[in-house]
């Protein structure tokens, strides 16, 4: 086991916090720890702390931190080649969009740096689609109550929740949020003016809650019927995270577009939209581009993260070990005084403890006994940890997790 930060660590978590306090804009509610250094499951602060990093950048690091094969292409590339502009092709971005085409059943890909670019791919994607089919008329979007799509103020106007809306109003036009899981509202909803609806497999944000099995079939077929476009924004569930490769491959559709980021890159920036090859025809030369989109040390990391994720075998246990995880968080909750847990929930390694207070009061307190977290809604304790997470540090996170929710 890798060995804690020596104390010749030059600052302090103090000190460096009181630093923060003075330069950084104050927009994030961060907790009180300098993360300085990571290895797989484990994080160091800068006072040598360990953590158990159950949320890896809240669900990015994927295989944990400085995985060896990650780690190795990223340095390869960067003693190679750094950056190249998009009018120019690139072997690294050309062999991700290979794979992920190849993975996701999809046909053509878009690079981006995170997910709010990504998912305004798919909104200017739907738009310009509407357009050439001669019905310019249609540029709606439907997406859902308490879903998340970014902060830009296209997506963070797509996210069902009010809060991120506060203070940015006028916010653009075009968007509709009817209840998540609900196929008769979204039928209602549907317009002449709608281009389509956009939703997430798994909400993630807003608290992981998981669409009933058979929604997104609804969705395609509604989608079918009314001529509008599936948008899938698998951010979050992407890339393995909840034990399939992408979400919307529970219901075994394929929606018309996708985006991704968070474990893409397994912690560097990078995102994408993927779509279907009819719709693809509509971004003609000149009509989107990102200027460090697919950034060859980002998209050289991306490739390696792939072929780890998709080894044969590699989804089973990360399947197996989300539903141990959440067996366990059963058994705790059934442990518990009824109702201090409300619902455990989860799909492969995206598991949420919706709990009887709000979760920062909770999460402060894993904290300090050694387990990293963060929250999805006022009340739910996310976990989303590392595919790679052995099965003792389950069961060493489990412990911690029973005798904080006890003590509470
Ligand atoms: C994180 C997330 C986003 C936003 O991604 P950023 O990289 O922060 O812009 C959008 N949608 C979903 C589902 C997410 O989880």
């Amino acid at each position: 086991m890798p060995q804690p930060v020596p104390s010749a660590a030059p600052s302090s978590n103090d000190t460096l916090i009181q630093k923060a306090r003075h330069h950084l804009l104050q927009n994030y509610k961060q907790q009180p720890i300098v993360l300085a250094r990571g290895q797989g499951t484990r994080v160091w602060d800068a006072d040598g702390r360990e953590y158990l990093d159950l949320i890896g950048g809240v669900a990015t690091c994927a295989l944990g931190h400085c995985h060896p094969d990650v780690v190795a292409a990223a340095h390869a590339q960067l003693d190679t080649l750094w950056h190249v502009s998009n009018a120019f092709y690139s072997q690294p971005q050309i062999d991700l969009a290979a794979q992920l085409c190849e993975w996701s059943g999809l046909s053509r890909a878009f690079f981006c740096n995170s997910g709010a670019e990504a998912n305004e791919a798919l909104l200017k994607l739907a738009r310009k689609v509407m357009k050439d089919r001669g019905t310019p008329e249609r540029f709606e979007v439907i997406t859902f109550e308490r879903s998340f799509h970014g902060r830009t103020l296209a997506t963070v106007t797509a996210t069902g929740q009010p809060k991120y809306h506060a203070g940015f109003e006028p916010l653009p036009a075009g968007f509709h949020h009817v209840p998540y899981g609900d196929l008769d509202a979204v039928r209602a909803a549907v317009k002449p003016t709608t281009a389509a609806i956009l939703v997430e497999p798994v909400q993630g944000e807003g608290g992981v809650r998981q669409a009933p099995a058979g929604f997104l079939k609804g969705l395609r077929a509604l989608c079918d019927e009314k001529g509008l476009l599936l948008l899938v924004d698998e951010i979050q569930t992407g890339m393995g995270r909840t034990g399939i490769p992408f979400g919307f491959m529970r219901d075994g559709i394929l929606p018309d577009a996708i985006s991704m980021a968070k474990a893409l890159g397994n912690g560097l920036p990078i995102g994408a939209m993927l779509c279907r090859d009819d719709v693809g025809a509509s971004m003609v030369p000149g009509s989107h581009g990102s200027t460090f989109g697919g950034n060859l040390v980002a998209a050289a990391a991306a490739n390696a993260v792939l072929k780890v994720i998709r080894q044969p075998g590699f989804l089973d246990e990360v399947n197996s070990k989300g539903a141990y995880f959440l067996e366990k968080l059963r058994g705790i909750q059934s442990r518990l005084p009824a109702g201090r847990v409300v619902e455990v929930r989860g799909q492969g390694l995206l598991v949420g403890l919706e709990m009887d207070r709000d979760a920062p009061q909770v999460l402060g307190k894993l904290r300090e006994a050694g387990v990293l977290g963060n929250a999805a809604g006022e009340r739910t304790v996310r976990f989303a940890p590392p595919f790679t997470i052995s099965r003792e540090e389950l069961d060493q996170s489990l412990a911690i997790i029973e005798r904080v929710l006890t003590a509470l």
